[in-house]
């Protein structure tokens, strides 16, 4: 645990959280400002800042974990594909240094502009 860090706060459940998935490495939640319904964050219960930090162990559980929570959201959602995203450092859009992927489940006309291909 990094002291005053919100997302090993959160991780390990010392505030509550809107929790989608949990287990002995990783909790899943919602992120406080989606970018579409069921945007969902995971967050390893180890703090690392990011993936120039994350430990193997971690890393290669990673997306087993994120892969289970696509699945979740394809069926209880419906969403019609998702993107994940992960940011690291500020120039790269970091804003909480703790390590997190996004999954952003995506519908039609949703009106995200992630992915998007010039032309
Ligand atoms: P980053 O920009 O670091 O990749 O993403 C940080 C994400 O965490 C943002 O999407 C932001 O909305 C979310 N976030 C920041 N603080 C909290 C919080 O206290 N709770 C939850 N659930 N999400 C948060
Ligand atoms: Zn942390």
């Amino acid at each position: 645990m990094e002291q005053d860090c919100i997302f090993c706060k959160i991780a390990n459940g010392e505030i509550s959280s809107s929790t989608v998935y949990e287990d002995e490495m990783f909790r899943v939640i919602l992120d406080l400002s989606p970018a579409t319904k069921g945007h969902a964050l995971v967050l390893p219960k180890k703090h690392f800042r990011n993936i120039f930090d994350i430990d193997e162990n971690t890393a290669s559980r990673l997306f087993v974990v994120a892969a289970k929570v696509a699945s979740a959201m394809k069926k209880s959602l419906g969403c019609t594909g998702l993107n994940i995203v992960q940011n690291n450092e500020e120039i790269a859009g970091q804003t909480v240094f703790h390590f997190h992927l996004h999954i952003i489940p995506r519908y039609k006309d949703d009106g995200q502009v992630i992915g998007w291909k010039p032309g």
